[in-house]
C-alpha cells in the first residue's frame, strides 16, 4: 500500500508500505479521507515539539472498518464508516486515572508521536472507532477538529446564557465557535482575515471583528453592554490574545486557551484576584468524541462549510504547503485518501 511519509522538514514522499494485520484489540480502518491540521504544518517544518522522522502523518481521519483483530465480538462491523479518535493513551498515569487522558502525561497521538493516516490503511484499537452513520467520508474526517471544539465549550462550561468571544478563526476556533452556537450562546469572533470572520458568520458568529481594526475593547464592550464576555476563548495561541482575553473577559468570567506556544505572556496579577478569574487549559478531548460525532450529524453544511481545498494523497506535501502559504484561502484542507 502506499504512504506519504515525512522523511525531515518539508520533504515527504510517496512510499510502499506493507498491509498492516490487526492484533488483538484492534482493527484495521480503510483510509478515506485525511484532514490537514495545524499541527500537520508544524511537523513538515520541522517545528512541532514532539515529532520525529521518518513519521506518516495524519491524525483527523474517516475510512471504512477492513478487518478486526482475533476475538473482536463486535458492535463494529466490517465495512462501516468511522471516524477514529487518535489519542493513545498510558491509562496509569494521574490524568488517565482521573478520566482525562487527553492530557496522559505519556500520550501518543497519531500522525505525530507514531504514524498516522496519511496512508491507505491504518491499524488502531477497536476502542477508537466511533461509528458516522449516514456522515460523508469528508465531514467524518472533521469530526476530531470538532472534538477540540467541544472539549473547549465543556471546559468552559458553556451555556445558552454566555456571550463568548473567540480569538482566531482558523479550522479551531471555527469548531469553537460552532460547539458555541450548538449550545445557544451567542459568539463574537475576532481574527486578522476577513474571509474567515465570514465564515465565522456563516457558522452562526452574531458578530466578527477584525483583529488590529479599530478599538476592539469598544467593540466588546458595547456588545455586553458593558460587562464584558462571560467566557473568552484562544484559538491562536500568541502572547496578545491570552492577555486579549484575560483583559477583556468579565469579572467573574472564565478564560480558554487552546492555542499552542512555547512563548510566554505577561499578565497583571492582580486580574486573577480582581476578576476571580477561571483560566482554562483544553487539550484533545476527555470522553466527547461520541459528542463530536452528534455536533457534526446536526450541522452537516456548516461543517461542509469549512472544507477549501481537497488533494489526493499523491499530493500530500502540495496540500500541507498550500496550507501554510495561503491562510487566507485554505481553511480546511483534505486529503482524499480513497475516491
Ligand atoms: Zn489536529
Ligand atoms: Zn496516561
Amino acid at each position: 500500500m502506499k504512504a506519504a511519509v515525512t522523511l525531515g522538514p518539508g520533504r515527504i514522499s510517496l512510499e510502499e508500505r506493507p498491509e498492516p494485520a490487526p492484533g488483538p484489540g484492534e482493527a484495521v480502518v480503510r483510509v478515506e479521507v485525511v484532514g490537514v491540521c495545524g499541527s500537520d504544518l508544524h511537523i513538515f517544518h520541522g517545528t512541532h515539539p514532539y515529532a520525529t522522522f521518518p513519521r506518516i502523518q495524519g491524525h483527523e481521519l474517516a475510512g471504512t472498518v477492513a478487518a478486526f483483530g482475533a476475538g473482536y465480538a463486535g458492535p463494529l462491523r466490517l465495512g462501516e464508516r468511522v471516524a477514529v479518535e487518535p489519542l493513545l493513551a498510558c491509562g496509569v498515569c494521574y490524568p488517565c486515572r482521573h478520566g482525562r487522558g487527553n492530557c496522559c502525561v505519556r500520550l501518543a497521538v497519531l500522525g505525530a508521536h507514531v504514524d498516522g493516516a496519511l496512508t491507505e490503511a491504518i491499524a488502531v484499537p477497536t476502542g477508537s472507532l466511533y461509528p458516522t452513520g449516514a456522515l460523508s467520508a469528508e465531514l467524518a474526517a472533521l469530526v476530531e477538529p470538532v472534538s477540540i471544539g467541544v472539549q473547549a465549550v465543556t471546559r468552559g462550561a458553556i451555556t445558552a446564557e454566555d456571550q463568548v468571544v473567540v480569538f482566531g478563526a482558523g479550522p479551531i476556533g471555527q469548531a469553537v465557535t460552532l460547539a458555541a452556537v450548538d449550545r445557544g450562546a451567542r459568539v463574537l469572533v475576532v481574527d486578522k482575515l476577513p474571509t474567515r470572520l465570514a465564515l465565522a458568520a456563516r457558522l452562526g458568529a452574531e458578530r466578527t471583528a477584525e483583529a488590529d481594526a479599530g478599538d476592539l475593547a469598544a467593540v466588546v464592550a458595547d456588545w455586553t453592554g458593558g460587562d464584558g464576555p462571560g467566557v473568552t476563548i484562544d484559538a491562536v495561541g500568541v502572547p496578545a490574545t491570552i492577555r486579549a482575553c484575560v483583559d477583556l473577559v468579565a469579572s467573574a468570567g472564565r478564560v480558554v486557551i487552546i492555542g499552542l506556544s512555547e512563548k510566554e505572556v505577561s499578565l497583571p496579577i492582580i486580574d486573577f484576584t480582581r476578576k476571580e478569574l477561571t483560566i482554562l487549559g483544553s487539550r484533545n478531548n476527555a470522553g466527547l468524541f461520541g459528542e463530536a460525532v452528534a455536533l457534526v450529524g446536526r450541522h452537516p453544511e456548516r461543517v461542509a462549510a469549512l472544507i477549501t481545498h481537497r488533494y489526493p494523497l499523491a499530493e500530500t506535501a502540495a496540500a500541507i504547503a498550500f496550507a501554510a502559504e495561503h491562510p487566507a484561502e485554505a481553511e480546511k484542507v483534505l486529503i482524499r485518501v480513497a475516491d
